[in-house]
């Protein structure tokens, strides 16, 4: 009996351990993806009329970090179906994080240490999920898909060149739609094997950041410790992603990598969330000549809406580094990259994205 007991207060401290613990990652999504000002967010008939005409897509919100069903509408966070519906958004890339080292900066960082491998556990995701950050990614793409089933066919996962065709011809009809595309943050991913690109490509990824926060196997980080360029193996992850058609997104990357990519590329690259040195002027932002580099690719290059990247907190300052972008780059090269639910406080969650409307008009 009194061993019963003792077994009883150990399970019952375990569980309230466990519980305080869940509750404490939950605080940190309300506090880590907060907005400055809370909806609803009024704009003129004028900006609502021409937004609600508007195909929209961002390229960039880490929505699937941090375990909210997104299918519904939440309290907390920044990003989710009935919002995106809400906003009239059309597509967005939802973007996989797999490691966050601890004291994140801008500066220098190691991939030395991992804040969620903690998070992990405690959300008691598979084990396979503790160790792999290859199985965090698929885990996160395994998470959107079931978003999308539970969103009534709200939310259409888009994978090819043909989804997307069929995804926008549906939306001419039935506005209610969003569309939603996979990519990952940072090919630490990997797990450092090359080979591992035929599961994420497989579970649907069309898009891949070489480096995220520190420098790995593939490429160097503009927030890493040597920050160097592409290694032999980046090289063949890049000719690689090319020949299976997924983007190379050069969000976070440094300089080094920048011109490495830009130099071999043969098909466009991508920069999903950033700001613009001509508005915004630190380590996270790109120079006019890394703009029009990646330009001369074809692609794209998504601005970003948190102060880091536009040295503002509001829409104005947004539309100020577009405009900019637009001048330097050319107005088929700039595009949204909202970071939302990046853990990055906001002006206004999605549903105020006819406030950038407004401020572009
Ligand atoms: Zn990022």
């Amino acid at each position: 009996m009194r061993k019963f007991l003792a077994f009883l207060i150990v399970l019952a401290a375990l569980a309230g351990g466990w519980s305080y613990a869940y509750y404490r990652t939950v605080r940190m999504d309300s506090a880590m993806n907060a907005v400055l000002v809370a909806p609803p967010y009024p704009v003129s008939a004028r900006a609502q009329a021409l937004h609600q005409r508007l195909l929209i897509a961002d390229l960039h919100a880490d929505s699937l970090l941090w375990d909210r069903g997104l299918a519904t509408r939440a309290t907390r966070g920044q990003v989710d179906v009935p919002r995106l519906l809400e906003a009239n958004q059309a597509l967005q890339v939802f973007t996989v994080v797999s490691q966050s080292p601890k004291n994140l900066n801008l500066e220098r960082n190691t991939g030395d240490t991992d804040e969620l491998t903690l998070a992990y556990v405690i959300r008691l995701k598979p084990p396979a999920t503790w160790f792999s950050r290859t199985a965090r990614a698929l885990e996160q793409a395994a998470e959107l898909r079931d978003a999308a089933r539970k969103s009534g066919g709200h939310l259409v996962l888009v994978r090819s060149r043909g989804d997307l065709a069929s995804f926008l011809e549906r939306r001419r009809a039935n506005p209610h739609l969003v569309a939603g595309i996979l990519g990952i943050e940072g090919a630490h991913a990997l797990d450092g094997k090359l080979g591992n690109l035929a599961a994420l490509d497989g579970a649907g990824f069309r898009m891949i950041g070489l480096a995220h926060f520190f420098d790995n196997e593939f490429a160097g980080s503009a927030h890493g410790a040597k920050k160097h360029g592409l290694t032999p193996q980046g090289r063949a992850l890049v000719a690689e992603m090319e020949s299976r058609k997924i983007l190379v997104d050069l969000a976070h990357a440094s300089a080094k990598t920048i011109d490495d990519v830009t130099a071999m590329a043969t098909r466009p690259v991508v920069v999903s969330h950033t700001g613009v040195r001509g508005t915004c002027d630190n380590q996270r932002n790109l120079s006019d000549d890394q703009l029009r580099r990646i330009a001369k690719t074809g692609g794209v290059i998504g601005i970003g809406y948190w102060d880091v990247a536009t040295c503002g907190k509001d829409a104005a300052a947004i539309a100020r580094a577009i405009r900019y972008t637009v001048e330097v780059a050319g107005v088929d090269h700039v595009a949204l990259g909202s970071d939302f639910d990046g853990a990055v406080v906001e002006p206004f969650d999605v549903t105020g994205l006819a406030l950038i409307t407004q401020a572009l008009m």
